[in-house]
């Protein structure tokens, strides 16, 4: 299942209770489903708990019925309300005259509570949402064919203190958010807390993932100076070694010859360990380029 049908899923798992989030829960799925008019309602949708939902948001917001629900079964489900009584109640609920006819407005009087507005968002986001899931990228939206809905809506969100942003696709306004936490936060608002901790752990996860590949990268980068450096002095030895200069040498810079042809691979810090006694890093540093120093002589 998807990250979105699993927000969804999640969302629904909550009761429908109290009538005024249940009004404000429906006009947020009517308005940002495929047709609301007043002539015809129509939701198309994958989720088959969010079908499931609205016999029972509508009963309890409206106090009507769904004249028709098809599809399901692995393709999605299409529910429509074409009765003119049925319609009349649902704009007589969320307060619109027959002035509001051509283009939609959102009431904010549906939307005054707290409650009301997280049951609008929920219903916004069951009908016309999706979210990417949270390995891919940071995305959710909401979709509205209505102009004024889009505009209005998105004033509602600032309103409550989110960051939305706002684009055109085709003939749809679309809201989105872009910003893992602003995503986090919506959707804890609308009712899927569980969601918003898996963006919350995937972030967690790539941030860690960031961290020990950058390890892992100068871990790496300093093996090959390691590695540079010390074939540089096996060189400067082995120079000594054809010119019959290095057992003429002091037996400090003899010894240091041989214990770095002994041991190429380790570092400065390893290969002081291998003296006895222990010498000093820069100590071991000086004789090293002195050795380098007598064979480019
Ligand atoms: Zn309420």
């Amino acid at each position: 299942m998807s990250f979105s049908s699993n927000a969804k899923e999640e969302i629904c798992r909550a009761a429908v209770n109290k009538r005024c989030c249940a009004l404000a829960e429906s006009y947020g799925v009517l308005l940002f489903c495929n047709t609301f008019s007043r002539t015809r309602v129509r939701i198309v949708t994958e989720s088959t708990p969010f079908a499931q939902r609205i016999p029972k948001l509508f009963k309890k917001a409206f106090g009507i019925e769904p004249d028709s629900i098809t599809g399901g079964e692995g393709s999605k489900y299409t529910i429509e309300i074409r009765e003119r009584s049925s319609i009349a109640r649902i704009f007589d609920a969320i307060g619109y005259g027959e002035e509001r006819d051509v283009a939609l407005h959102l009431n904010l009087g549906v939307v005054e509570e707290e409650c009301c507005r997280a049951a609008f968002l929920r219903g916004a986001f069951l009908s016309g949402g999706s979210a990417t899931s949270p390995e891919k990228n940071y995305h959710l939206e909401l979709l509205t064919s209505h102009y004024y809905v889009s505009r209005e809506a998105f004033a509602l969100l600032l309103d409550m203190g989110f960051e939305p942003k706002a684009s055109k696709r085709k003939s749809n306004y679309v809201i989105y958010f872009k910003s893992s936490e602003q995503i986090e936060n919506f959707l804890t608002k609308a009712g899927a807390p569980v969601a918003a901790m898996t963006i919350m752990s995937a972030k967690v996860e790539k941030e860690l993932n960031n961290r020990v590949n950058r390890r892992i990268n100068c871990d790496a980068a300093n093996a090959d100076r390691t590695v540079d450096a010390a074939q540089e002095q096996l060189e400067a030895i082995a120079a000594l070694r054809r010119a019959g200069i290095l057992e003429t040498l002091p037996e400090k810079l003899q010894e240091t010859a041989r214990l770095r042809e002994m041991y190429p691979e380790l570092s400065l810090n390893q290969l002081c360990e291998m003296f006895q006694p222990q010498v000093s890093k820069s100590c071991l540093n000086h004789r090293l380029r002195k050795l380098s120093e007598l064979a480019r002589k």
